[in-house]
């Protein structure tokens, strides 16, 4: 009464919608430890109200910051998941234009065959699975399908391939650099793939043939 009549009241103020915060002097039975304990905090739980003592509501309050940091971690791995999606498609792109002449022929890096664009893909010498070398342009080069996915590959002439085309002892220099442990960041992944992008754009000005979109 006394609060309703004095027009200095700062409550009286207050949007009628906005939750009054819970006065540590009710005392109610602690949705955590069921006793029965000053209320410090009101708190809906999958659409269930809950009241909670001053132990229990830091207790609450603890679970449900750890429980947005793991959200906030699993958020950040989907999302450098897709960004590495997105990398992986620009590059190979970026790869077989660059190994492939004006009218879309290229000369497979294990077979020596000379071939057409649509049997060309962006083969690895080593595999994706290692990040350090997973986006090294002088780890992937224009291969036929066949050496690269019915031949797995053709791991013995690619390592003769890289020799030949960055001088001896090449081949074994890759190997290396893919045991080192390299985690990209969303940034840089985001990084790479504007840069790819842009490449890309570049290299097909210079192609007559139709190239997929970027
Ligand atoms: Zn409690
Ligand atoms: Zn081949």
């Amino acid at each position: 009464m006394m609060n309703r009549l004095n027009p200095k009241s700062k409550s009286s103020k207050k949007d009628p919608k906005e939750p009054k915060p819970p006065k540590a002097k009710v005392e109610k039975v602690c949705s955590g430890c069921n006793k029965v304990r000053p209320i410090w905090k009101n708190k809906t739980v999958e659409g269930e109200k809950k009241s909670y003592c001053q132990t229990c509501a830091k207790k609450v309050d603890l679970e449900s910051s750890k429980k947005k940091k793991v959200e906030a971690r699993q958020k950040k791995a989907n999302s450098i998941s897709k960004l590495t999606e997105v990398l992986d498609k620009t590059f190979s792109l970026f790869i077989r234009l660059r190994d492939t002449d004006r009218n879309g022929n290229f000369t497979c890096c294990t077979c020596g065959e000379k071939k057409e664009w649509h049997q060309l893909n962006a083969g690895h010498f080593i595999s994706r699975r290692f990040m350090g070398t997973r986006w090294d342009e002088n780890n992937v080069h224009g291969q036929c399908s066949k050496c690269n996915v019915i031949l797995s590959g053709e791991q013995f002439n690619y390592s003769l391939f890289m020799d030949a085309t960055y001088g001896e002892g090449a081949a074994k220099r890759m190997h290396s650099k893919a045991q080192e442990v390299k985690k990209f960041t969303a940034e840089e992944i985001k990084e790479l793939i504007t840069y790819y992008q842009n490449e890309v754009r570049e290299m097909v000005k210079s192609k007559s043939f139709q190239t997929p979109k970027v």
